[in-house]
């Protein structure tokens, strides 16, 4: 397929090598532009502007930062809106909210342009891995025409509605269960700490009661305090965490969880953790605990 791809980041650069690694014609963009030149040995063509990748592509993918990032790129000069051809599609894999999802579904559709959602978990291991966990949602013919690419940046898709915004939905209430257990882990092992017994012999203790990857990894970045360099950056875990609470708001579903978790990742904020693995949340149980 002939498709475009914005958003060239720690998530973008995987999910692109590994489309052009499938076969696709990959035009990319990105707005630090050496991003965009480090995959022309991969065989993509860099462009210059969002509307430019779009030019003949059936398809672009965008993988941006947040809200105010996606809409820079699909309202800017030379932006994506104005570029993307009537029936080409627009796939949003970027972490937004659902107002921004219901929003560009009905700008796209004035436009005689079509609109997927398909945000992703997993962190840029498994994005250049090919190991990515895909929640698709949008018109049903448009999901499954492009089934194929979400083939190529992950190891399962999930359709989960025929409006895009409920993939962001999704995505969001997925990325608060993460958060949760990170906040858990950070708790116990704060205890465990102040009790002298090493986090990694509890992990290992546990290890087989919660039999899950995510489990396992996390529970072993914060048992090593491996916070920099940062897979997922705290800030975008914030955003992330101020974001399902705007979803829950609309749905009229407390959150009460959700609401702690972001304080929590506020005081890591004013911590200066901003930069920093969003796991580093656990050194919030730590300082609480006198560590
Ligand atoms: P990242 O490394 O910070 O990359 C952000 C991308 O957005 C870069 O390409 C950046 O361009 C671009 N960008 C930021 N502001 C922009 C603006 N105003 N205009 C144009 N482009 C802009 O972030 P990431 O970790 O790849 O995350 C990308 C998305 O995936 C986020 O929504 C995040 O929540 C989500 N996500 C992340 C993970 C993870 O573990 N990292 C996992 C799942 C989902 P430059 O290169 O020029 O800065």
């Amino acid at each position: 397929m002939k498709i475009g791809f914005i958003g060239l980041g720690r998530m973008g650069t995987g999910m692109a090598r590994n489309l052009l690694h499938a076969g696709h014609e990959v035009t990319v963009y990105n707005r630090t532009r050496e991003k965009a030149e480090a995959l022309a040995s991969d065989g993509a063509r860099a462009a210059d502007s969002p509307a430019a990748v779009a030019r003949g592509a059936e398809a672009v993918m965008t993988m941006l930062a947040d809200d105010a990032a996606l809409r820079h790129v699909v309202y800017g000069e030379h932006g994506l809106a104005a570029g993307l051809e009537r029936d080409a599609v627009h796939i949003s894999c970027s972490t937004i909210s659902t107002a921004l999802s219901r929003e560009l579904a009905a700008e796209h559709g004035k436009r005689g342009q079509g609109y997927l959602s398909s945000p992703v978990f997993g962190r840029p291991d498994a994005a250049a891995a090919k190991k990515l966990v895909v929640v698709v949602a949008g018109p049903a013919e448009a999901a499954a025409k492009f089934h194929p690419l979400f083939d190529a940046i992950g190891r399962q898709t999930t359709v989960v509605g025929t409006e895009g915004w409920q993939a962001n939905a999704v995505k969001l209430c997925g990325n608060f269960m993460i958060a949760s257990m990170i906040e858990a882990f950070g708790e116990a092992y704060a205890a465990m700490r102040k009790g002298g017994i090493d986090p990694h012999l509890f992990l290992e203790a546990i290890s087989g009661l919660f039999a899950s990857p995510v489990y396992a990894n996390y529970g072993r970045i914060i048992a090593d305090e491996q916070f920099d360099p940062a897979g997922f950056a705290l800030k975008l875990g914030y955003k992330d965490a101020r974001l399902v609470l705007e979803t829950a708001q609309e749905l009229a579903a407390p959150m009460p969880l959700a609401s702690m978790n972001r304080d929590h990742l506020m005081q890591a904020m004013a911590q200066g953790q901003q930069d920093l693995d969003w796991s580093s949340l656990a050194r919030v149980a730590a300082r609480n605990a006198g560590i």
